[in-house]
């Protein structure tokens, strides 16, 4: 054996050890009884160190140095290159770091979640900024140019900086704002025929069917209910998602359970040939959140989409969306109506809330907000811009978990995610000219192959900027989904 199929040895042991893991942490969130916790914290610990060993073992890092002397095919190169950039991340943080980190992050969540009970800021604010003075020392040991914030940043979407996303995002609030202002100012839509009680076995039966229409691999894969839905791979031929429903709302199951088919349809999709190796992965989170997206907003949030699944969702609902015409239906699926809460906002209004935590992260790395100026200046950018007065902190600076766990430089991933689906749909389109006929007769195979190879079976060969790049031929900007955004509202509101 020489020194790169050792390492592959090497590797394909960690990642088995990370799938193991995996697996202990989903049934943490799906089957596992409450009385389990603490052993299973303790068997996630003690396979996280393992892992952890490994991959910082000095034997790693010298056969990692043999390798490079010899001479490589591109993907052994990208191999080498993706398994030392995660392996000198993990080693440049002291142990100690790591493990007060983690400690002051799992104080920090309970304190948040008292805090957002009791709608009391003052609660977290301390365990906050330990975490964020933790981070800044976890940026120290990274390294970085202008602001900690990009060190951290780095964990989500490498080669990611403030002044990139701020460059990016600037033209995109601007013209959502404006985007917003004017839809403000039109007729209000009609939602009242969704506002029924729904049969709770029903709107799951028409998601699952969905998620394999568009060719989520059951043989691959799996459904469950869990709080919250997500998705995560074991290894090839195993990506599973989770997913809730409720009576109240028809369609916020559909769209969670598609979001969460279009990150495993991306995982099902990578080369069998990389199975164990760092290229079986995402290059980020951006990049795999342009594959959910993809599905949920573009695909069945779409015109067309609609055209081939009104008739058979009327015929799930018997009776029950009678009244309602498919262009009723599409207008009231794609209602824009700021709120104080991101999570199943609104296609406009999403992309403010990240920018609303994207520009406090920066100001509090770049030392410019206290952390007891927080929600002051959060209630400030809600009011400039969604237009609206936080009643709380509670609907506030609180509603979020993500600061709580230290993911800072973590929230930009969902509005480019956004932006690299609109450039990459535009490509798509040119590519595809009778795309949207396909999709209105639900077939959709021609769609997700055109996404199998341009971007699945690349799995993590490119940078992710670097790989939309190639893919359609333009830098990354918020252009297309600008586009997109005022198209779209502006035939459906009218103006
Ligand atoms: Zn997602």
């Amino acid at each position: 054996m020489n020194a790169f199929e050792k390492i592959q040895t090497r590797y394909g042991e960690i990642s088995d050890l990370g799938n193991a893991s995996a697996l202990l942490s989903w049934d943490q969130q799906v089957y596992m009884p409450p009385r389990g916790a603490a052993a299973r914290g303790m068997q996630l610990a003690t396979l996280s160190g393992i892992i952890h060993e490994r991959m910082t073992a000095p034997e790693l890092g010298d056969l990692i140095s043999e390798a490079r002397s010899e001479k490589l095919s591109g993907d052994r190169e990208a191999f080498l290159r993706e398994l030392s950039f995660s392996r000198d991340r993990s080693m440049k943080l002291p142990a100690t770091l790591v493990k007060e980190m983690s400690l002051e992050e799992s104080k920090a969540f309970e304190a948040w979640a008292r805090a957002r009970k009791l709608n009391d800021f003052s609660i977290f604010a301390p365990h906050l900024s330990r975490v964020i003075e933790l981070k800044k020392q976890a940026a120290e040991c990274w390294g970085y140019q202008e602001t900690p914030w990009d060190a951290l940043a780095t964990d989500y979407e490498r080669g990611l900086t403030a002044a990139k996303v701020e460059k990016i995002f600037k033209p995109l609030r601007e013209a959502t704002v404006k985007l917003l202002q004017q839809i403000q100012t039109r007729p209000q839509v009609n939602t009242k025929f969704l506002d029924q009680k729904w049969d709770i076995d029903r709107p799951r039966e028409f998601g699952l069917r969905v998620a394999r229409d568009i060719g989520y691999d059951m043989g691959a894969g799996r459904q469950d209910l869990a709080p919250h839905p997500f998705c995560t791979n074991f290894g090839h031929g195993d990506v599973r998602i989770t997913t809730r429903y409720s009576q109240t709302s028809l369609l916020d199951g559909l769209f969670g359970t598609v979001h969460e088919a279009g990150h495993a349809m991306y995982e099902q999709g990578f080369d069998p040939a990389d199975a164990r190796t760092p290229l079986a992965e995402a290059p980020s989170l951006g990049v795999h959140e342009s594959q959910s997206r993809f599905w949920e907003v573009r695909i069945s949030q779409s015109e067309a989409f609609w055209k081939h699944y009104y008739p058979i969702l009327r015929q799930y609902f018997p009776g029950q969306l009678d009244d309602a015409t498919l262009e009723e239906f599409y207008r009231a699926i794609n209602i824009i109506e700021p709120d104080f809460i991101r999570v199943e906002a609104d296609e406009i209004c999403y992309n403010l809330h990240v920018i609303i935590r994207f520009e406090l992260e920066v100001r509090i790395f770049r030392g410019e907000l206290s952390v007891s100026d927080i929600p002051a200046a959060w209630n400030d950018l809600y009011k400039k811009y969604l237009g609206l007065d936080v009643p709380n902190d509670s609907k506030g600076c609180l509603q979020d978990v993500h600061w709580a766990y230290g993911s800072f430089g973590y929230f930009p991933t969902y509005t480019l995610g956004n932006i690299y689906c609109a450039m990459l749909v535009e490509k798509m389109e040119k590519d595809m000219p009778q795309m949207w006929d396909l999709v209105a007769q639900g077939q959709f195979a021609p769609v997700l192959q055109w996404l199998r190879a341009n971007i699945h079976k690349v799995g993590r060969r490119h940078e992710a900027a670097d790989l939309i790049e190639r893919v359609t031929g333009q830098p990354v900007s918020c252009d297309a989904l600008i586009r997109h955004l005022t198209n779209k509202y502006r035939h459906l509101y009218e103006f």
